[in-house]
């Protein structure tokens, strides 16, 4: 049967996701030892304090020193250099995995800098909120939740099911895809949704005073919902667009031919066309809940 308990757990980012896995670690007893790793001291504390590591660092050198399991949960931004700087450390059959939002940037940045016998899994748990730093997170964040792991071709089969074990313990239903699928689909299940929140509110927020104001009075006729979504980590979503630029750019060609038809709908009287359209989106809505994922 496959260990699920890990000696050595270096959590570089110990925001919401890296917090709400440790809670996890905690809960499940999955590891021995966390040692969590991150930029600013204040961070630091505050991840001893929640009692969310053993000990803490701002080397991530010094954190994957002797770990079995190695978590990855910055903004993508931050890949680059923390795989240089853990690069001569991180020792020969060691997992290293991540919980980022893009995957095939992960692996382009990650790869090169990890020596060989190093067992990178990428994953993303697909569930989140939009708050963040170390006391936003919970365990339960995961709880019934999708979490996608993109193993290389050549990965091997008993890190990735030692990753895929890990995730089930927090609660996640999981599957492995290639990393250019992912991040096709969540192009269109998060990345366009949030280009769209953003936009919505960046409108909004533009209009003349008066007009504002009654936009904030009036906001539970839509544009709330919009502003949850708009209010998520604005270097976190960077990030993403910068580094899934082809996937959303082609969803967002599609998007927009299919805005122009709306328009054209609108214009014309079409309530039919209208109509149609809106009964189907409703079904997808039932689906959604009837999958447990609302
Ligand atoms: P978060 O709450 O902002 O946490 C990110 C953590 O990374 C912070 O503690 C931050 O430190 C730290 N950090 C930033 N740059 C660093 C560096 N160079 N070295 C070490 N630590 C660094 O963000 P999050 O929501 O947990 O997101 C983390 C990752 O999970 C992202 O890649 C995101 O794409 C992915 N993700 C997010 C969600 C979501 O809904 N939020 C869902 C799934 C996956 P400071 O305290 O110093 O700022």
């Amino acid at each position: 049967m496959t260990e699920s308990r890990f000696s050595r757990v270096a959590l570089i980012g110990i925001g919401l996701i890296g917090s709400s896995l440790a809670r996890v670690l905690r809960r499940e007893k999955l590891a021995d030892e966390i040692v969590a790793c991150d930029r600013r001291q204040a961070t630091l504390d505050t991840a001893l304090q929640l009692d969310l590591a053993d000990s803490v660092t701002a080397d991530p050198a010094e954190a994957v020193a002797g770990a079995d399991l190695v978590v990855i949960g910055t903004p993508l931004s931050a890949y680059a250099e923390i795989g240089q700087r853990i690069g001569a450390a991180v020792a020969a059959g060691t997992i290293v995995t991540d919980v980022g939002s893009v995957k095939a940037a992960v692996i382009r940045d990650l790869k090169p800098s990890l020596p060989a016998g190093v067992h990178l899994v990428p994953g993303h748990p697909v569930a989140g909120t939009e708050h963040s730093g170390p006391e936003a997170g919970f365990a339960e964040l995961f709880q019934e939740r999708w979490c996608i792991l993109t193993p290389p071709a050549d990965a091997d089969p008993s890190a990735v099911e030692r990753v895929m074990r890990l995730w089930q313990r927090a609660g996640m239903k999981v599957v492995t895809m290639d990393a250019e699928h992912h991040d096709k689909v969540l192009a269109i299940t998060s990345h366009l949704p949030h280009l769209i929140a953003y936009t919505i509110v960046g409108t909004a927020t533009d209009l003349e005073e008066m007009l504002k104001s009654e936009v904030i009075k009036f906001s539970a006729g839509g544009f709330r919902d919009f502003t949850r979504i708009a209010a998520s980590d604005p270097v976190m979503w960077r990030d993403i667009f910068l580094n899934n630029r082809e996937a959303v750019l082609e969803m967002l060609q599609r998007f927009s031919e299919d805005l122009t038809a709306l328009q054209r709908a609108i214009r014309w009287g079409e309530g039919e066309k209208l109509e149609e359209l809106f009964r189907r989106t409703r079904a997808i809505r039932r689906s959604i809940i009837e999958a447990k994922q609302a």
